[in-house]
């Protein structure tokens, strides 16, 4: 792939219906993004993983460094989870799909 343009058909994150509204391939270097009709089932073990991590760095801010109560940080944790995913279930396709596919120079015209 070329990453050259989003593997998004909409740049607005918090539209839920668009959120996971991906283009057929790229108009640059035409890399078909869904590989196999599943292909995307996958990035949900890296958006558990993504969330979790999340989730741990905001305990630790809140209990460590702002002294917040359990509940507090639980609330926290509950309002970042819900307005971060669908940034995390973006990143963790994009992540995927980098285990599967290479940037690829020769593909990317427009940097040559
Ligand atoms: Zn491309």
């Amino acid at each position: 792939m070329c990453q050259n343009e989003s593997m998004y058909t909409s740049p607005n994150l918090y539209n839920p219906s668009k959120t996971q509204e991906m283009r057929e391939r790229c108009s640059h270097c035409d890399t078909k993004y869904k590989i196999e009709p599943s292909f995307f089932y996958g990035s949900m073990y890296v958006s558990y993983g993504v969330g979790v991590g999340i989730a741990m760095i905001a305990f630790l801010l809140g209990y460590f460094i702002f002294e917040l109560s359990r509940w507090n940080i639980f609330l926290i944790i509950a309002f970042i989870s819900i307005f971060s995913l669908p940034i995390v279930i973006r990143l963790s396709r994009n992540i995927w799909i980098n285990i599967f596919m290479d940037y690829d120079k020769e593909k990317d015209h427009k940097r040559q």
